[in-house]
């Protein structure tokens, strides 16, 4: 089979184009063997010509329609042959599929999501070739997801910065932005073989031999901004629109920065805008006062949570003393406590000042969180009455002779076991 003539190439615009279908595959064995997704109603078209980009270079797949009913959802290529994956809605079927051989079919691109994938692209370039440009930074890793795209900084190349300072990073993202100002030509020069472009200034050296694609951001001599690429891009610098980085870190000796461009870019800054909008009417206060009024409540916070700490105290060394007299008076009698505010973690505490010679079997009830918690010097095996009656009323739980706990499924089954040690007990 011929190789597929890519449109794409020779025109990132055109969005819909007539091809004639060469062939499809059904199997879904030979469609994963060649290269496509699992997909369970789904077949590969192959065309004589096409103008969707297929995944590579770390550019996601067009996606579109043909015939304006064929849902293209994913593009590959194989052995330079560019295979269709289209999903099959429930009123297509495979024999409508292989009938399209030999027919001249329209192909639409969804628009919106290559053009964002252009200025994506693109964008990156141009924070690559500023990085370079401004301290000799070697992107050395690219990737481009769904919500972010990041790349990878290395300073081996330059000797005389160790790191990217906040500084640095903010002034690359300012000149980025600067080059979409300018509308710089982004221009595309093709080769055939290697020795035809190898000589030429660039960025990078090439890792391929053939079916070169050399991609400039301005003047083609100006080495930072070229580079091999068979990603799709705009014309002119000024399409991507926005450059914005999100963030950067150390990673693995380099700095990763974290960016986006383009429509995705002003997305992810109007989603910024709505949090900082609620934020700001939560505090009652502006964007400049945020953060300070932010501190200042963690702060109050910390104050009342130490203030709550220092009054449970002395509530729960009451709850104690309250207990110990009970005990005195009822030397032998269990002793039941239902604290209806109290958590897990309050009976815990309330267990911990507890004495460890108590003669009667002292019991602590949340009813909140449907916890029992036994305490007792050695009259009662704490741990053996919660392993041999809790699971009764579906109570899980254990622990040791002098303190043991279970929890309760429900209110019900709670006081269905407080009722059992009143009575055995
Ligand atoms: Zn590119």
């Amino acid at each position: 089979m011929d190789r597929t003539i890519k449109l794409y190439q020779k025109n990132f615009y055109q969005k819909q184009c007539d091809s004639m279908v060469l062939s499809t595959v059904t199997d879904p064995v030979e469609i994963k063997s060649l290269g496509g997704i699992e997909e369970k109603s789904s077949f590969c078209i192959v065309l004589n010509q096409t103008i969707f980009f297929p995944e590579g270079g770390g550019q996601s797949c067009d996606i579109g329609l043909i015939e304006n009913e064929w849902n293209v959802i994913y593009v590959f290529e194989r052995e330079k042959i560019i295979y269709h994956q289209i999903r099959l809605n429930k009123e297509q079927t495979i024999e409508q599929a292989k009938a399209m051989v030999g027919h001249t079919v329209s192909c639409n691109l969804n628009w919106p999501h290559r053009f964002s994938n252009m200025q994506r692209h693109c964008g990156e370039h141009i924070l690559s070739a500023v990085f370079y440009d401004l301290y000799g930074g070697v992107n050395r890793g690219f990737h481009m997801g769904d919500d972010y795209m990041t790349i990878d900084i290395n300073l081996e190349e330059n000797p005389e910065i160790s790191q990217l300072t906040d500084e640095m990073v903010k002034k690359a993202e300012w000149k980025a932005n600067e080059m979409i100002w300018d509308n710089l030509p982004v221009s595309i020069r093709y080769f055939d073989r290697r020795e035809e472009a190898e000589h030429l200034p660039m960025r990078k050296a090439l890792n391929i031999d053939e079916d070169i694609i050399l991609v400039s951001i301005g003047d083609e001599n100006y080495a930072a901004g070229c580079v091999a690429c068979c990603g799709t891009h705009p014309q002119n610098t000024g399409e991507v629109g926005l450059i914005k980085l999100y963030k950067w870190e150390n990673y693995k000796g380099m700095t990763r920065i974290t960016f986006d461009a383009g429509a995705n870019a002003l997305i992810h800054c109007l989603d910024q805008t709505a949090i900082n909008k609620t934020l700001c009417r939560h505090y009652s206060t502006d964007l400049h006062s945020l953060i300070g009024k932010i501190d200042l409540q963690e702060q109050k916070n910390k104050e009342i949570r130490q203030e709550l700490y220092e009054l449970k105290k002395v509530f729960i060394e009451e709850k104690r003393n309250e207990i110990l007299s009970a005990v005195q008076e009822n030397s032998g009698k269990t002793v039941i406590r239902i604290y209806p505010n109290f958590k897990t973690d309050d009976l815990l505490a309330l267990s911990r000042i507890l004495p460890d010679k108590l003669q009667n079997l002292v019991v602590l009830v949340s009813p909140l969180e449907n916890t029992v918690i036994l305490n007792c010097g050695g009259s009662h095996d704490c741990g053996k009455i919660v392993r041999d009656n809790a699971g009764v009323w579906g109570g899980k739980g254990g622990g040791k002779a002098h303190n043991a706990r279970a929890m309760f499924p429900s209110r019900q089954n709670l006081e269905c076991f407080i009722d059992f040690l009143q009575k055995a007990f």
